[in-house]
C-alpha cells in the first residue's frame, strides 16, 4: 500500500509539471472517491483516446463526447475519473453517510453487505472498508464457478452469482453490464441476491440517439460473434481490453423497470442521457 504521502507527491506532479505540460487545465472541488478536497484534472489526450474508442461502432456523437467528459476529469490524488467520484457519490448519499468514515462506520454497526462487482473499486479509501461487509468481487472468465478465489480476489459472474437469495443490501456495479453477455441472467441474478428494497447503483453508457438497446456482440458455443464492429473499452486490473456487448438507448429505464426494479437517474447532466449516467435502482 503507498502511502498518502505518495499520492500528494503525485499530485503535485500532475498539477505542477506533467499536467500543464501537456496542455491540461483543472478544477477544485471534494472528491467522493478518496474523501479528499483535491485537483480533477481535464486531459485532451483522455478525451480523444475516449472519442477514437466508439468512434466506428454506430454510435451518436454527443455520446462519444458526453462519455469521454465523464471519463475524463480524473482526481489528481487517486485518479479516479468524473463517473467514478459521482458514482461513489450516489452510494454516499443513497447510504445516507457524508464521508467514507461513516460509510465504513454504518455497515459494520447494521451488519450490511454490499457486493461491487469490479475490478477496481469506485473508491479509494485511506479508511479500509469493512472486508466482511464490502464485497470487492472480480471477473476471471465465464468457466469459473462463481465465489471462487482466484489470485487473492473473489470470482464472480454476475449471470449466476453465488450469493444466497436475498443477502445483500446493495450491488454496485461501474461500467460493467456493457460487457456482460447476458443481461436478462445478470439483472434477474441481482435481484435475486439483493434484499427487498436493497438498491443497485450503476453506471452504463446510454446514446438517447438510439431508440432501442441493442446487442454489439454474443457468445455462442463460447465463441464470440460480432454483429457491428467491435468496441473494446480498458480494463487496468487484467491490463487487456473488455469487448462491449451491449448498446444502450432511450429505452433502457423500461428495460431495467421490467426485471423488478424501480429505477431512476442519480442527477441528470447537461447533456440528458448521454454519457455513462449513474443510476439508483430499487428492488421492489
Ligand atoms: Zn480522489
Amino acid at each position: 500500500m503507498k502511502s498518502s504521502f505518495y499520492f500528494a507527491l503525485r499530485s503535485l506532479w500532475w498539477r505542477h509539471i506533467k499536467g500543464p505540460l501537456k496542455g491540461n487545465t483543472f478544477s477544485t472541488g471534494l472528491c467522493f472517491s478518496c474523501g479528499q478536497k483535491s485537483y480533477f484534472m481535464y486531459s485532451h489526450e483522455i478525451k480523444d483516446t475516449n472519442i477514437q474508442i466508439g468512434s466506428d461502432g454506430g454510435l451518436s456523437e454527443e455520446f462519444m463526447a458526453a462519455a469521454a467528459e465523464d471519463e475524463n476529469h480524473c482526481c489528481t490524488l487517486c485518479m479516479k475519473n468524473r463517473r467514478t467520484r459521482t458514482h461513489a457519490k450516489a452510494v454516499l448519499e443513497t447510504m445516507e453517510c457524508k464521508s467514507q468514515e461513516e460509510f465504513a462506520h454504518k455497515l459494520k454497526q447494521q451488519n450490511l453487505c454490499i457486493l461491487e462487482a469490479a475490478h477496481e473499486s469506485i473508491f479509494f479509501s485511506t479508511t479500509p472498508l469493512p472486508v466482511k461487509n464490502y464485497i470487492l468481487s472480480c471477473f476471471f472468465g465465464p468457466e469459473l464457478k462463481s465465489g471462487s478465489i482466484i489470485k487473492n480476489r473473489r470470482h464472480e459472474n454476475l449471470e449466476s452469482l453465488s450469493f444466497e437469495n436475498a443477502s445483500l443490501d446493495m450491488v454496485i456495479t461501474s461500467a460493467v453490464l456493457e460487457h456482460v453477455n447476458n443481461l436478462e441472467s445478470a439483472f434477474k441474478e441481482i435481484h435475486r441476491v439483493l434484499k427487498p428494497g436493497g438498491s443497485h447503483i450503476f453506471a452504463v453508457p446510454i446514446d438517447s440517439k438510439l431508440k432501442c438497446s441493442r446487442r454489439r456482440a454474443e457468445l455462442r458455443n463460447n465463441e464470440t460473434i460480432n454483429l457491428f464492429p467491435p468496441i473494446f473499452h480498458g480494463d487496468t486490473l487484467l491490463d487487456k481490453k473488455i469487448l462491449v456487448y451491449h448498446d444502450f438507448g432511450a429505452d433502457f429505464a423500461k428495460m431495467v423497470n421490467d426485471y423488478g426494479f424501480k429505477i431512476q437517474p442519480f442527477s441528470q447532466t447537461d447533456s440528458g442521457l448521454f454519457g455513462v449516467p449513474i443510476f439508483m435502482s430499487k428492488k421492489i
